[in-house]
């Protein structure tokens, strides 16, 4: 399994501010742009907090927010389902965002964690540079890490900026990714899978 946060911790790998300005102030340049004209004079250092903001979970380490709710009853065997998590990440191909939702389901094994505790731990995982095949499993193993679920399935359905603002531009297209573990992996993945993808009823 990846890290689920990747940190070397050496001092080249940390974000620093001054030298992304600087390098804004390049691209601004190499494309053809005046960086000192008046309304992008200010573009580096608002580009570069939006990239502080956009890869701020990288040195998070997702587990913290996984904390288990406490047991007062053992809901072992009880299948659970969050549906409609919304996110947004970076594509590290392209560095275009890319949003969409996340639906899981996971048959406990005793521990379930809160709503939030996921929404927590996804904002820690699509604050990175991502693909999103790759945040689809790093979800999986924090929900398996966290709780420990007989099984668990996550489902991912993005929008990608690669694909609807360059390239082929089809603005409508979604990609799907599918991660399972336990119970819910080799037979049951499509089944389950087609449930989470299922119109909510409500
Ligand atoms: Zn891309």
């Amino acid at each position: 399994m990846e890290a689920l946060y990747p940190r070397t911790g050496h001092a080249e790998h940390t974000m620093n501010s001054d030298r992304v300005q600087a390098a804004v102030r390049e691209l601004l340049s190499a494309l053809g742009e005046d960086p000192d004209r008046s309304d992008l004079r200010e573009t580096p250092a608002r580009a570069a907090a939006a990239w502080g903001e956009l890869l701020g979970g990288r040195d998070e380490n997702p587990l913290v927010h996984m904390a288990a709710l406490p047991v007062i009853e053992s809901f072992a065997g009880h299948v659970i389902s969050l549906r409609d998590i919304t996110f947004r990440s970076v594509c590290e191909h392209h560095l275009l965002p890319f949003h969409g939702s996340v639906h899981l389901m996971y048959r406990s094994s005793g521990p379930v964690a809160g709503l939030s505790s996921f929404v927590r731990a996804i904002e820690t995982l699509s604050s990175r540079l991502q693909l999103q095949e790759r945040l689809t499993e790093q979800i999986a193993d924090v929900l398996t890490e966290g709780i420990a679920p007989e099984g668990a399935i996550v489902v991912v359905v993005a929008r990608h900026g690669c694909v609807s603002d360059r390239g082929v531009r089809q603005a409508d297209a979604r990609t799907v990714t599918i991660a399972s573990r336990g119970t819910y992996s080799g037979d049951q993945e499509t089944s389950a899978a087609a449930l989470l993808l299922a119109p909510p009823t409500l």
